[in-house]
């Protein structure tokens, strides 16, 4: 169901029978980053629709990896989780998703929409792209919250005459042609390039690095089109010198998630089975929020270089150019069988 709050540029989906559900209840709201700016209008717009006290969680939400049953086992009084802007995350993922205290706290998805629609000029302009680029067959990607404008290009492409090809991952985690930064693996591979209506580069890079095709971005919020293809290279480039460089590495971090959904046990023991076989020695570090700071403070001489087994977009948006390699799963298992061909991305 649309609920509309105020005039902020989002309206929310919600799914059949929150009201229910929630009445009398107290929840928790989580927001991505960039919807906290409107936390006031969202939480009062939710309470007043389902009868609930909603509180806002002020701490830093990543993704539906990210749900902070830890914390809220402290509090006996938060029945609900209400987790808006992102879908289910996939359980093949993380070993944990859905641990939450002995059940007591439900959790449920909001969707937040963007409003905004690419106009004429800028479908126009994205036409151009597709074409000098030489791309007669496309597959169309989005991030949840641009389904609107997702189905205004798809319709767009298709009434002029490009190949667009829809794809969808498993139905309980993904909508149509929704990929997130860490799961690439339903995206169709026989076409000739993408087209990924999102904002910012975070996820029409790892389309890139997943893929190696040609990825042009329609910007929804910038109302612009880019050809991100270029700056794809370039960062693959540099992940091959990082992965180039762990090659001859003795001792290694193995970077333990303890998030939600970012615990990832088979992943830390295939890492560290091939870790034995080679006779190269390792320290497990289990860390939740993994910045700069937080690395910096535990690294030393020992280690020569790190594999991040939690959120594996931080080794290539975060730590690109930290002073030793620091390596996604799929980089690390290519160091340790010391070859730089095919590229694994992310596990
Ligand atoms: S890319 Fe990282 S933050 Fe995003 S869903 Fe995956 S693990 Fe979570």
């Amino acid at each position: 169901m649309r609920l509309e709050c105020g005039d902020i540029p989002y309206y929310l989906e919600v799914p059949e029978g929150l009201r229910l559900k929630l009445s009398g209840l107290k929840a928790m709201l989580q927001l991505p980053d960039g919807l906290k700016q409107y936390s006031n209008i969202i939480a009062g717009c939710v309470s007043e629709y389902t009868g609930a006290t909603v509180v806002v969680q002020g701490d830093s939400v990543f993704g539906a990896c990210d749900l902070h049953y830890q914390e809220l086992l402290q509090f006996n009084d938060i029945d609900a989780i209400l987790h808006v802007g992102h879908t289910p995350y996939p359980d093949y993922l993380g070993d944990r998703v859905n641990v939450n205290p002995k059940g007591r706290v439900k959790v449920m998805f909001i969707q937040a929409r963007f409003k905004g629609l690419p106009n004429e000029q800028t479908l126009g302009a994205l036409l151009n792209v597709i074409r000098a680029r030489g791309l007669t067959r496309v597959a169309l990607a989005t991030t949840v919250q641009y389904e609107p404008a997702y189905s205004k290009v798809l319709e767009f492409l298709r009434r002029n005459g490009v190949e667009t090809v829809t794809f969808r991952g498993p139905a309980e985690y993904y909508e149509e042609g929704q990929v997130i930064g860490c799961d690439y693996s339903f995206v169709p591979r026989r076409v000739d390039g993408f087209v990924i209506v999102s904002s910012g580069e975070f996820h029409a890079l790892g389309l890139y690095l997943a893929t190696l095709k040609p990825v042009i971005q329609l910007d929804v919020t910038r109302d612009s089109v880019k050809d991100l293809t270029g700056a794809g290279e370039r960062l693959y480039a540099s992940r091959l010198f990082r992965v180039s460089q762990a090659m001859d590495a003795s001792r290694w971090g193995v970077i333990v998630g303890t998030k939600t959904g970012q615990n990832r046990p088979w992943v830390v023991s295939a890492l560290e089975n091939v870790m034995k076989r080679r006779g190269v020695s390792y320290i497990e570090i289990y860390a939740g929020l993994l910045d700069r700071l937080t690395l910096a403070n535990f690294d030393s001489d020992w280690y020569q270089v790190f594999v991040v087994t939690s959120c594996p977009r931080l080794p290539i948006d975060d730590f690109n150019d930290y002073q030793k390699p620091v390596l996604t799963p799929g980089e690390a298992f290519m160091a340790l069988m010391r070859t730089l061909s095919p590229y694994r991305f992310p596990w």
